[in-house]
C-alpha cells in the first residue's frame, strides 16, 4: 500500500495512481462511466474516520451525506469495528436455513423491542433477514402477495406505491418506485404497479398547506383503492422522506391517513424506513410521527416495516424485514409450497448482525437521539439564511435532513433545465473545498453523520452557499 503522508504533489500522484487502476477495471454504481474523469472527478479514499473520509491525496472530505445515508455515528466507528472483529473471529457465517446464531436471535429481538407500535394493532412479531435494502423490499412485497395467494385471495397482485417514491434497484423493487431516471428503460421488464398521488409538501397548490395537501393525496389514495378493491395486495411508502425522489418530505398526517385506509380495504401497509429508519427523522422510526388517530396515542404500525442502511451504522449490508404474527401464520402449513421458501446466501449474517447489535448499543450508551435533536437544531440555525436566497424555492429539514431546492426565479414551477446540471456544478465545487455533497438534481441536501461537530457544520453550511453560488454562475449560464 502507498504510504497516506506527504506534500500535496505526492498526494496527487497517488490520487491519480489510484484513479487510473480504478478506471481501468471498476464500472461505478449510479453513474455515466463516460463522465470519469473529466466531468467528474474519481475521489479515491483511503481511509475513514468521524464523518470525515481522507483520500490517497491526504486530503479531509467532509462525508456530508453520510454515504449515501447508511453512516450514523462516523467511519471506522471503533465500537462497531471491534464488534465485527470479535465476530469474524468466532463464527463469519452460516446459513441460516436449518441453523441459528446468537447475533441474528439478539437482534431480531432488539428490533421488534424497537419497532413502531400503535395502540390496538397487533405488534411487529417476526424478523426476515435480507443483505441489502431492495432485496428487504423484495421481501415484503413477494411475502404480501403470498399471504393473500395462501388464503385463496389470488387477485391481489397489485402493489399501489406514491408517486416520486423510491425502493431499490432491483426489478420488483423498481416496479414500485417513480423515479423516471432509474425506471423508464426497464419498464418493459416491470410488473405493472399503481401510482397515488404524493403527499410531498413541495407540491401544495398556493395557500395550501402540507397538512392539506397530505388529506388530498390520501382522498387520491382512497379513489385508487376503490377502484381496484380486491386487486390489491400492498401500499408501499417512505415515511416522511422521499429521500432519492429529492428529499421531499410530508405531514405525517398522511401515515395515519394511508394507515386508516389500507386497514378500510384490507390492504398490508409497507413503510420502506430503509433511509428514514433509525434516527434520522428526528426519532428512531418515521412511523412514530404520525398523529394519533381515533382514540389511540401517536404512530402507526406498519404490516411490514422494512430497515437497511443505518441498521449496521453503516458498516456492513443487511436488511430486515419487521412483520406480524398473522402474516407468518399464514404461511404455516403441511405444504412447502406455502412456505416462503425466499432465501438469500448471505441472510442474517452473523458479522452484520454482530455490527447492527453494536449500531443499536450506541443509541443506548450515546443517548443519540436527545443529541441528534440538538444537532438538528443547530442545522435549522445554519439553514435559515438560506430562505431567502432569490433562487432557493424551498428548504426544508425533518430532524438529520435539511434539503435545499435550486429554482430559476426561486418559485417552486420554476425549476432549472436538467441539461443546466446545477447539482453537478455544485458537486465539483463542493469537493474542491473538501465536501462530499452528492445532490439530487437540483436539490442539495445535508445528511450528516449523526457525530458532526459544530465545526464541520459550519463548513458544511459556508461550502454549501459557496456551492450555490458557484453553481448558479456556472450551470444556469451554460
Ligand atoms: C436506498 C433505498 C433502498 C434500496 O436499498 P439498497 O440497499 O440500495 O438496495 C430502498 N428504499 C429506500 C427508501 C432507499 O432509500
Amino acid at each position: 500500500m502507498l504510504a497516506e503522508a506527504g506534500d500535496s504533489a505526492a498526494g496527487e500522484e497517488r490520487a491519480e495512481h489510484w484513479r487510473k487502476r480504478d478506471l481501468a477495471v471498476l464500472w461505478h454504481p449510479c453513474t455515466q462511466m463516460r463522465e470519469h474523469p473529466e466531468t467528474l472527478p474519481l475521489l479515491p479514499i483511503a481511509r475513514g474516520e468521524g464523518p470525515w473520509l481522507i483520500g490517497h491525496d491526504g486530503r479531509r472530505y467532509l462525508d456530508a451525506i453520510s454515504s449515501w445515508w447508511t453512516n450514523l455515528f462516523g467511519h471506522a466507528e471503533p465500537r462497531i469495528a471491534e464488534a465485527i472483529a470479535t465476530q469474524a473471529r468466532t463464527l463469519e457465517h452460516v446459513m441460516l436455513a436449518g441453523c441459528s446464531h446468537a447475533p441474528a436471535v439478539e437482534l431480531a429481538e432488539k428490533l421488534l423491542a424497537l419497532a413502531p407500535r400503535e395502540t390496538g394493532r397487533a405488534p411487529l412479531a417476526k424478523v426476515f433477514y435480507a443483505d441489502n435494502g431492495s432485496a428487504g423490499v423484495e421481501v415484503a412485497l413477494k411475502m404480501a402477495f403470498h399471504w393473500f395467494h395462501n388464503r385463496g385471495e389470488t387477485g391481489r397482485r397489485k402493489f399501489i406505491a406514491l408517486e416520486g417514491g423510491y425502493h431499490g434497484e432491483t426489478l420488483g423493487a423498481l416496479a414500485v418506485g417513480d423515479i423516471p431516471l432509474y425506471r423508464r428503460v426497464y419498464a418493459p421488464l416491470l410488473a405493472e404497479a399503481m401510482f397515488a398521488p404524493s403527499p410531498d409538501a413541495y407540491l401544495c397548490e398556493p395557500g395550501e398547506t402540507p397538512a392539506q395537501r397530505a388529506h388530498r393525496a390520501a382522498e387520491g389514495l382512497r379513489e385508487l383503492l376503490e377502484r381496484h378493491a380486491g386487486e390489491v395486495c400492498a401500499l408501499i411508502l417512505e415515511p416522511r422522506v422521499q429521500c432519492a425522489g429529492g428529499m421531499r418530505m410530508h405531514d405525517s398526517v398522511y401515515l395515519r391517513l394511508a394507515r386508516e385506509l389500507c386497514d378500510a380495504h384490507g390492504v398490508f401497509l409497507i413503510a420502506d424506513e430503509i433511509a428514514v429508519g433509525f434516527g434520522r427523522t428526528g426519532t428512531m422510526f418515521a412511523c412514530e410521527q404520525a398523529p394519533a388517530g381515533a382514540g389511540g396515542a401517536d404512530g402507526i404500525a406498519p404490516d411490514f416495516l422494512c430497515l437497511s442502511k443505518g441498521l449496521t451504522g453503516g458498516a456492513l449490508p443487511l436488511a430486515a424485514v419487521l412483520t406480524t404474527q398473522g402474516i407468518y401464520d399464514g404461511f404455516l402449513d403441511d405444504s412447502r409450497e406455502r412456505a416462503f421458501l425466499h432465501s438469500h446466501s448471505y441472510t442474517g449474517n452473523p458479522l452484520a448482525c454482530a455490527a447492527a447489535l453494536a449500531t443499536l448499543d450506541i443509541f443506548e450508551t450515546d443517548a443519540v437521539i436527545a443529541g441528534n435533536r440538538a444537532t438538528a437544531a443547530r442545522m435549522a440555525e445554519l439553514a435559515a439564511p438560506f430562505v431567502d436566497h432569490p433562487q432557493i424555492a424551498d428548504v426544508r429539514q425533518a430532524g438529520m435532513v435539511v434539503a435545499f431546492e435550486l429554482s430559476r426565479n426561486g418559485e417552486r414551477r420554476t425549476p432549472f433545465a436538467p441539461a443546466a446540471r446545477l447539482g453537478l456544478h455544485a458537486y465539483r465545487a463542493a469537493l474542491a473545498r473538501g465536501v462530499v455533497l452528492r445532490p439530487l438534481g437540483d436539490v442539495l441536501y445535508w445528511m450528516p453523520p449523526y457525530c458532526i461537530d459544530d465545526d464541520a457544520l459550519q463548513l458544511l453550511a459556508d461550502t454549501t452557499g459557496i456551492a450555490i453560488e458557484h453553481a448558479l454562475r456556472t450551470g444556469a449560464c451554460d
